[in-house]
């Protein structure tokens, strides 16, 4: 079997095009633009490329960009006050706070001010709470993004084997909270996981969220499975997942390449949530229908 490549990039399209008019029907229904507010503290390159690109991705779908930069001397006063000014101006609807921050700067603990109903990340304690518990909150971005992408696929994920590899707070816990939503049957492996090529081996739908290039095998991987790489690797070869793409497709039915595949949603995802927020705060039902979806 020769596994069908999962397109991203053209996902990620489709849910641009929607946050592009839901964007103009809240600005014809309440005559303001959701809007926004990226924080960036320090000079990090990697950082300013992110957040640059999520304020282009934004204005592509007029989302009002309120960007804050803030020195690399910032002290904690200054970030604090940055997420204070976001949280109170009511023309923001979304607050990213891009980390990693400077040294010294205890980047949760800011996250963590962040108003969760601004919280377009889905990275606060409350909304990691609410999504624990099944109650209507801000998802984070990635996990959904993975979400999204096995729908437009049509798979199936009531019922099915999900393994996880990967226990972040950023995508292997959040990804597993949704796919037990759904109804799958959800393992999450980590390092600490004892012959996880066995573990995996039961997956329907294999996520690996992990940081290794290519650890995922074709000996993790069951014939016509689901495979979702997150990996963002850089290696001396250039950008590469924790999947080895070559040998899986051997035996998935479908796979995400790198890049191209999860990459992509990330942002949509994020354009998507500031939407959610928005409509949310101007007290409009298609953002509480979205957000207890
Ligand atoms: P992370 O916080 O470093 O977590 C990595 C997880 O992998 C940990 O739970 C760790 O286990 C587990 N792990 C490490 N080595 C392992 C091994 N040999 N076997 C099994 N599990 C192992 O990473 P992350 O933030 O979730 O990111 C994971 C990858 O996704 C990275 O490459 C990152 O760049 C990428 N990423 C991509 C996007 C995107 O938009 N495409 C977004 C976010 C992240 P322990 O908990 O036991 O240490």
């Amino acid at each position: 079997m020769t596994a069908q490549t999962i397109d991203g990039r053209a996902v990620a399209a489709r849910v641009r095009e929607d946050v592009a008019r839901d964007v103009a029907e809240l600005i014809a229904s309440t005559g303001q633009p959701p809007g926004l507010a990226t924080i960036l503290v320090g000079d990090d390159p990697a950082s300013a490329i992110y957040v640059n690109n999520k304020r282009k991705a934004c204005a592509e779908v007029g989302i009002a960009d309120h960007h804050r930069q803030l020195s690399a001397e910032a002290t904690a006063e200054d970030v604090a006050g940055a997420v204070e000014q976001a949280n109170n101006d009511p023309r923001v609807s979304g607050i990213l706070l891009q980390l990693p921050l400077p040294p010294g700067l205890d980047g949760p603990a800011f996250t963590a001010r962040i108003d969760p109903e601004k919280d377009v990340d889905g990275l606060t304690p409350i909304s990691a709470g609410r999504l624990a518990l099944g109650s209507p909150g801000l998802r984070p971005c990635t996990p959904q993004g993975i979400i999204e992408l096995l729908d437009s696929y049509d798979v199936e994920l009531e019922g099915a084997e999900a393994v996880i590899v990967g226990r972040s707070q950023l995508v292997g816990k959040p990804v597993a909270a949704l796919m037990l939503e759904r109804n799958a049957t959800v393992t999450i492996c980590h390092s600490r996981t004892r012959d996880l090529a066995a573990v995996c081996a039961r997956a329907d739908v294999l996520v690996a969220a992990v940081g290794v290039p290519r650890l995922v095998g074709a000996d993790h991987v069951r014939q016509g499975s689901v495979v979702i790489d997150v990996g963002m690797n850089r290696t001396d070869e250039g950008l590469c997942g924790d999947v080895d793409f070559e040998a899986v497709s051997d035996r998935a039915r479908l796979i995400t390449p790198v890049p191209g595949g999860v990459g992509p949603m990330t942002i949509a995802m994020l354009l998507r949530n500031t939407v959610l927020a928005a409509g949310m705060q101007a007290g409009q039902g298609r953002g509480k229908a979205a957000l207890t979806s």
